[in-house]
């Protein structure tokens, strides 16, 4: 309880904390913060620091990483407005509206399901926001006339761009999340891929200062996550451009009254769902995704099966993320995993001593799971299957490896391989 409160006292004192300055030596990294509040300067010393400082990340700036890719996908011009009136006028109420017409192509975002309102008017090639007159733009997208009252809460206009950080890592310093990629919001997911960092980067860091991996490990975090979040990026600049040719090209006709508007109308509707269902169920690009190339993973020949932005296949191919199934007990496997690695057991009658052993030998934290599930027979072909603390698969095997020791230290960044 005290470690704790402990805890939470450090985090609240970060919190009014302004990182300046750091440096690093070959033993830890020293920061230089500003006490908000007193503009008093003070130092903390630590092994490793993460840049999770954003988009602008002065982490990044020190370390001297470029970022490359594409500097502009797209320009929006964005308006937070407070318009109680407006969600009576709708024919129900709904999270996202896509606004399409011949003159301009919009979503609206529900903030609070009440009054409170984002809208995103995206901008033609070409066009900047300061060509548009913010009211009357967005009176056009709410379909209101000039007496509709709105009061605007906020103005962020923003360019969406594809930019990825050249390096993840120097030395005892990491970046994490927007202050490693930036990616236009179409398909999101630039919190997904910052908290999938995080995830990846936090089991590594504290496998190290437990002492049970190799400081070696920490490579994996730049091979592992830098191809991922350069493939995303590259879906969510796809999407995106493919919302905006569909927002810019919007036939005369959409307005029109009649039968023939109306078929207009269901026809364009149809298109925009099947353009955007991707993006909002996007299972295969936050599930599907695999590690190649790691050097803390038993890849054994087989290759993983290829996903889409919306659809993916569970599989236990060393890599991908360890099928999702529920036990018998109505438990998620999820829950049952260890914190740290799990070796599941789909068949309790196979030895699983000799891992067990080596584990222990090298400190390696590891839990074994009989797995008790109706599903487990089509999702899981091996008997054995390691899954790591970020719920990826490390292992399989029908039977344990000939030589465990040479697969825990592999696993913990410590093999000749790694
Ligand atoms: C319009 C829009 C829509 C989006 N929609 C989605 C979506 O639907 N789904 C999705 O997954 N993502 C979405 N994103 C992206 C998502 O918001 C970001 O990817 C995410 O916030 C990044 O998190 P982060 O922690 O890396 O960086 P940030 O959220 O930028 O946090 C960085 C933090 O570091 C602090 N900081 C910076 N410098 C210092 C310093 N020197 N000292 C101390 N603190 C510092 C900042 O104050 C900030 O609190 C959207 C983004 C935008 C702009």
């Amino acid at each position: 309880m005290l470690a704790q409160a402990s805890a939470i006292a450090r985090l609240h004192i970060l919190n009014h904390m302004r990182a300046v300055h750091f440096v690093q030596n070959e033993t830890g990294v020293t920061v230089v913060v500003e006490d908000l509040a007193s503009g008093e300067p003070r130092e903390i010393h630590a092994s490793y620091l993460i840049g999770c400082d954003g988009a602008h990340s002065d982490v990044r700036h020190t370390l001297g990483v470029a970022m490359t890719g594409d500097p502009v996908v797209i320009n929006t011009q964005s308006t937070y407005i407070r318009a109680p009136k407006l969600l009576g006028m709708m024919p129900g109420p709904a999270w996202c509206i896509v606004v399409l017409s011949p003159r301009c192509g919009a979503f609206i975002f529900a903030i609070d399901g009440r009054e409170r309102w984002l809208i995103h008017n995206f901008l033609r090639p070409g066009e900047q926001s300061t060509d548009i007159d913010r009211d009357s733009r967005v009176r056009e997208i709410l379909g209101v006339g000039p007496s509709f009252d709105f009061e605007i809460l906020g103005k962020e206009d923003w360019t969406g761009r594809r930019m990825i950080a050249q390096r993840f890592r120097d030395r005892r310093v990491f970046l994490c999340g927007d202050a490693a990629h930036i990616w236009v919001p179409f398909a999101g997911f630039g919190m997904n891929a910052g908290i999938a960092d995080a995830m990846n980067l936090s089991w590594m860091l504290a496998a190290v200062i437990k002492g049970w991996a190799d400081p070696r490990i920490l490579d994996a975090y730049e091979i592992e996550r830098q191809p991922i979040t350069e493939q995303v990026s590259r879906y969510a600049m796809g999407i995106s451009r493919a919302v905006s040719a569909f927002h810019f090209s919007v036939p005369e006709g959409l307005e029109s009254p009649g039968k023939e508007g109306d078929a207009l109308r269901a026809r364009i509707g149809r298109e925009a769902y099947e353009l955007n269902v991707g993006q909002f169920c996007c299972g295969g690009l936050n599930f599907g995704y695999f590690y190649e190339n790691s050097p803390i993973i038993a890849y054994d020949g087989e290759a993983p099966p290829a996903y889409t932005l919306y659809d993916f296949t569970q599989s236990t191919v060393p890599g991908c993320r360890t099928p999702h199934l529920w036990l018998r007990d109505g438990r998620s496997l999820y829950d049952a995993l260890g914190p740290d690695f799990t070796l599941l057991r789909l068949d309790p009658a196979v030895d699983v001593s000799g891992l067990r052993a080596a584990a222990e030998v090298r400190g390696v934290p590891l839990a074994v799971l009989d797995v008790e599930a109706d599903e487990a027979a089509s999702l899981y072909r091996n008997r054995l299957v390691l899954s790591r603390p970020d719920q990826h698969v490390a292992w399989r095997g029908d039977k344990q490896p000939d030589d465990p020791a040479a697969v825990i230290d592999l696993i913990r960044g410590a093999s000749a391989m790694a």
